[in-house]
C-alpha cells in the first residue's frame, strides 16, 4: 500500500518510520502515513517562523486565488475525498461527501473574504488636542498558527483553520487527529500546487506528546484547537501567554415548545442525534420537550429513529455508520448501561455491535447519568419533559457546556426569549442544534470553549488591530 507523505514547508517529505489508518467499521487498513522525525518536525517550525513576515505581507491576490485554487481542487477531487473521509473515519459516504462540500464552501467564502479584509480609517479630530489626525487601522497577523483538529471532521475542521489563516497572510502548522490524518494530507497535496511561499503550511502527523511540544514552541504564537474540553483546557493552562482559541465538546439540547411543527421537529432530532453516529459536537443529545405535545413528539419521534439505516458506511443508503472505533462504541455502551441501572428506560436501540452503536433513544434517565450531564459522542438521545418555557430554558442551561441550542417554535417571543436566556454561543430557531454554517461564528460559552471561528472570527482571531496615526493633515 502507498505510504502518504506528510508536509513539510510545502514540500512532500517521508520520516524513518510509517503508521496505518483503519477502517472502524471493518479493520480494514485504508492506508499509511510517514511520520516526520523531531529533526523534520524542527526544520517545519523554523520555516513557519521564517516566512511569517512574507506571508503577512502577501498580496491579496496572491492569498485570494491560492484560497480559489483550494476551492476548486477540493471540488474536482470531491468524490475521491469524500471516499477517504467515509474510509479513515468510519463516516457514511452521504455526509462524507456533504463534509467536502462544506470545504469547498470555506475555501470560496475564505477567498472571498480575504479581498474584503482591508483596515478602517478613522478620524481622531474629535477632540480640539488631536486636531489634523487620522488614524489607519489595520490588522497584522500575530504569527504563525499551530491548528490541532479533532477526528469527526477530518477535512473540513482542518479547512476552518487553514482557510482563515491563509485569508490573513498566516503560516500554519497542522497537526491532524491521529484517527483521521489521510484527509488533512490529501489538502496538504492541493495547498502544494499553490504559489504559496515555503514555509507557509506543513501537515506534520505527530503523536500527542510532540503535539503537546509544539503547543508549547514560542515561534507558533497562537494555538487554534478543536477537540475535547479536558485536552483543551490542560492546553490553555499550560500556555497562559499564547493566544489559545478552544472549539470543545457540548451535550447540546434541542427544545420542542407546544406550538412547533411535531413531525418536522421529530424529523430533525432523529436525523441529528444520530448523523454520523452522534461524533458531532453539536448533536442533538438532550431533548426537552413541553408537556401537552410530549406524547404526539415521541408517537412521531420513534419511527423517525427506527427508519434510519445503520450499517457500512461505504453503503449509499447507509446514515448512520460505526464510531471512530470499538473502545469508543464501549465506552458509549458503558453509559447507556449505567442510566438504565440508574432507572432509565430504553425507547429505541442501546445496544451494540463492533464499532457501531444502534440509535438510542432514552427517557426518565437520572439527573446524574453520564448521558445526561457529559459529552456523549454516540448515537444517544435523553427525553425530558418541561411544564412551561421557563423550565425549559432552565433545562438547557443545566450543563457545564454551552456550545449551540435549537428551539422548535413558531413563536417570535419564545425565540428572542431563547436568544436572551440561553447560555450557549448559538441559538438555532426551527431546527435543531446541530445547524451549522461554515461563515457564520462559531463557538461556545462555559466549558465549551474560548473564541469563536467561522471565516471572519477566525480572521479576526489571527491576528490583532495596529493603528498607526498620521499628523500634520
Ligand atoms: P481530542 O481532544 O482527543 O483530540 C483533539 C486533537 O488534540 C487531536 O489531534 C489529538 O491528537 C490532539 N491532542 C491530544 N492531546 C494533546 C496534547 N497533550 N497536546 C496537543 N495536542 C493533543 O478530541 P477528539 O476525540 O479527536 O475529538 C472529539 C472532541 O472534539 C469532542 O469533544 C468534540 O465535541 C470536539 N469537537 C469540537 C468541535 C467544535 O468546533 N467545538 C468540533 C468538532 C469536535
Amino acid at each position: 500500500m502507498d505510504v502518504r507523505t506528510f508536509w513539510l514547508a510545502g514540500r512532500p517529505a517521508t520520516g524513518d518510520s510509517e503508521l496505518p489508518v483503519t477502517n472502524p467499521h471493518d479493520g480494514r487498513e485504508v492506508g499509511r502515513y510517514s511520520v516526520p522525525t523531531d529533526a523534520q518536525v524542527e526544520e517545519a517550525v523554523a520555516a513557519a517562523h521564517g516566512v511569517a513576515k512574507q506571508a503577512a505581507a502577501l498580496p491579496v491576490h496572491v492569498r485570494a486565488e491560492a484560497l480559489a485554487h483550494v476551492a476548486r481542487r477540493l471540488s474536482e477531487r470531491a468524490e475521491e475525498l469524500a471516499q477517504l473521509i467515509s474510509a479513515e473515519n468510519g463516516k457514511p459516504i452521504l455526509w462524507a461527501r456533504g463534509e467536502v462540500g462544506r470545504a469547498v464552501a470555506t475555501f470560496r467564502f475564505a477567498a472571498e473574504e480575504t479581498r474584503r479584509w482591508s483596515g478602517e480609517v478613522q478620524r481622531l479630530d474629535t477632540e480640539p488636542a488631536a486636531a489634523g489626525r487620522l488614524a489607519y487601522v489595520s490588522r497584522v497577523p500575530k504569527g504563525p498558527v499551530l491548528a490541532i483538529t479533532p477526528f469527526n471532521f477530518p477535512l473540513n475542521l482542518v479547512a476552518h483553520k487553514v482557510a482563515p489563516a491563509i485569508a490573513v497572510g498566516a503560516p500554519v502548522v497542522i497537526k491532524p487527529a491521529p484517527a483521521t490524518p489521510l484527509s488533512a494530507l490529501a489538502l496538504g497535496e492541493i495547498l502544494a500546487e499553490t504559489d504559496l511561499p515555503a514555509g507557509m503550511f506543513s501537515v506534520l502527523p505527530v503523536e500527542n506528546e510532540r503535539a503537546s511540544a509544539l503547543v508549547h514552541d514560542p515561534r507558533l504564537p497562537i494555538v487554534s484547537f478543536t477537540g475535547s474540553a479536558p485536552v483543551g483546557y490542560a492546553i490553555a493552562d499550560e500556555v497562559p501567554r499564547k493566544h489559545v482559541t478552544l472549539e470543545l465538546g457540548g451535550n447540546a439540547a434541542a427544545v420542542v415548545l407546544a406550538d412547533a411543527d411535531l413531525d418536522w421537529a421529530a424529523q430533525r432530532v432523529a436525523l441529528f442525534s444520530n448523523y454520523q453516529a452522534g461524533q458531532s459536537c453539536i448533536a442533538v443529545q438532550r431533548v426537552i420537550v413541553e408537556e401537552p405535545v410530549y406524547d404526539a413528539f415521541v408517537e412521531r419521534l420513534l419511527p423517525a429513529v427506527s427508519a434510519l439505516v445503520t450499517g457500512d458506511p461505504a453503503d449509499e443508503k447507509t446514515q448512520v455508520g460505526p464510531l471512530v472505533s470499538e473502545a469508543a462504541a464501549e465506552r458509549v455502551e458503558q453509559w447507556i448501561n449505567e442510566a438504565v441501572a440508574g432507572g432509565a428506560r430504553v425507547l429505541a436501540g442501546g445496544t451494540r455491535e463492533g464499532a457501531t452503536v444502534a440509535p438510542t433513544v432514552l427517557a426518565d434517565v437520572p439527573h446524574d447519568a453520564k448521558v445526561a450531564c457529559e459529552e456523549v459522542f454516540g448515537p444517544v438521545m435523553i427525553l425530558q419533559t418541561a411544564a412551561s418555557i421557563d423550565e425549559a430554558y432552565a433545562m438547557v442551561n443545566d450543563s457545564k457546556y454551552g456550545l449551540q441550542a435549537g428551539v422548535f417554535t413558531r413563536s417570535l417571543d419564545a425565540a428572542f426569549r431563547a436568544n436572551r436566556e440561553l447560555e450557549v454561543g448559538g441559538v438555532i430557531i426551527g431546527d435543531v442544534p446541530s445547524y451549522r454554517a461554515d461563515q457564520m461564528p462559531y463557538g461556545g460559552v462555559k466549558d465549551s470553549g474560548i473564541g469563536r471561528e467561522g471565516l471572519r472570527s477566525a480572521m479576526e482571531d489571527f491576528t490583532y488591530e495596529k493603528v498607526m496615526v498620521l499628523t500634520g493633515l
